[in-house]
């Protein structure tokens, strides 16, 4: 059997658009804005999307595992920067280390490990200032002692809420507990912590989700990252009475025209999505009808003019359809619709930098 590259979904990323959204968080800030590219790029591809920050002039990398750091230093070389936000695995630090990778220590746990690993090797420093996530809690910080490390960073709970309190909260506690690193570049914000002003923004921007075009609306205009579409297999007319899909959840009130689509869960097009989300055919909103399923998903086209050929492509998110506005109708966010993405959803790359 030889693959239909028609039958399966497509994720075209915009590379461009990527390096156009980078470009636009450096214009908001005076510090060094990274890019945090871990789980793949948010699912856009690692190495594309690194190779074409680099070229915009990132110079500032995160990946979450140490594996992921390894790839993206054998396809970078050895000049930028690369932290690896979760630390080492247990045995891990020295490969780590090696390979030139700023490691970053986010527990005590961590910390001994690194002074019996490593203790003169660069390292970055997570201080946990209300988040309780990962990171070292203010009162461990003496742990440190003796070592200087190469980055401070906290991380920020709710920026995507500009006036909850907790933003003042960890800002005053990560400039006092920072102060005692002095010298040290710094480094608080993620993407939407980027747009709460430049008070949070430090020495070094963290920016994630923004250079893909998702989270929260902020002071830049973004572009999508990527355009997900899925080609139309099937088109018929269903009855009043009928109903559509799995459990019978759809009811046809009235004759509709339906279009079934080659994208389900298995693609990481989330069930949550039932009844909810719609796809765009020729520019047209179709509203998903039922269940979306493994491998399908049946939209009501009856709004759309004239024959519809099966592998037409149906947007989901993208250039078309905003992607937090989708992924807010399936209950979720545009960070686990992107990188929820499965393997067998091809990806198309264009505006290669
Ligand atoms: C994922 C992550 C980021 C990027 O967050 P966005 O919201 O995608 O901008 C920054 N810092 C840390 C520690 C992270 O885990």
């Amino acid at each position: 059997m030889t693959s239909q590259p028609t039958a399966r979904a497509t994720a075209t990323i915009h590379l461009g658009a990527i390096a156009a959204n980078w470009l636009a968080m450096t214009r908001l800030t005076r510090a060094r804005t990274g890019a945090v590219v871990k789980a793949d790029a948010y699912g856009h591809g690692m190495e594309p999307v690194a190779r074409a920050l680099a070229a915009a002039g990132c110079r500032d990398f995160f990946t979450a595992h140490g594996a992921e750091a390894i790839s993206l230093r054998r396809a970078l070389g050895p000049e930028p920067g690369i932290c690896v936000l979760n630390g080492a695995a247990p045995g891990e630090e020295t490969t780590l280390a090696q390979a030139g990778l700023l490691v970053t220590l986010n527990s005590p746990a961590q910390l001994a490990a690194w002074r019996d690993a490593c203790p003169g090797a660069p390292f970055a420093l997570m201080i946990d200032t209300g988040m309780n996530r990962l990171g070292l809690r203010g009162e461990d910080l003496g742990l440190v002692d003796g070592l200087r490390p190469a980055l401070v960073m906290s991380h920020l709970a709710c920026a995507d809420e500009p006036d909850h309190p907790l933003n003042a909260g960890q800002l005053s506690r990560f400039s006092a507990l920072s102060a005692r690193f002095a010298g040290v570049a710094r480094s608080l914000a993620n993407s939407a912590g980027a747009m709460l002003g430049p008070d949070w923004h430090f020495d070094l921007l963290r920016p994630g989700i923004a250079l893909y075009g998702g989270g929260p609306d902020g002071a830049v205009s973004l572009r999508p990252g990527m355009t997900l579409t899925a080609p139309v297999l099937s088109v018929f007319t269903a009855q009043a009475g009928e109903s559509v899909g799995y459990g019978a959840s759809a009811r046809i009130d009235r004759q509709t025209r339906l279009a079934t689509v080659g994208l389900g869960y298995g693609d990481g097009f989330p069930r949550s999505a039932s009844g909810r989300g719609y796809g765009l055919l020729r520019g047209v909103r179709c509203p998903i009808m039922g269940r979306v399923s493994m491998d399908l998903i049946t939209l009501d086209v009856s709004a759309v003019a004239g024959d519809i050929a099966p592998g037409e492509p149906v947007e989901l998110f993208g250039s078309g359809i905003h992607l937090e506005g989708q992924a807010r109708r399936a209950g979720t966010l545009g960070y686990e619709l992107v990188s929820g993405l499965t393997p067998r959803v091809r990806r198309v790359y264009e505006d290669a930098a």
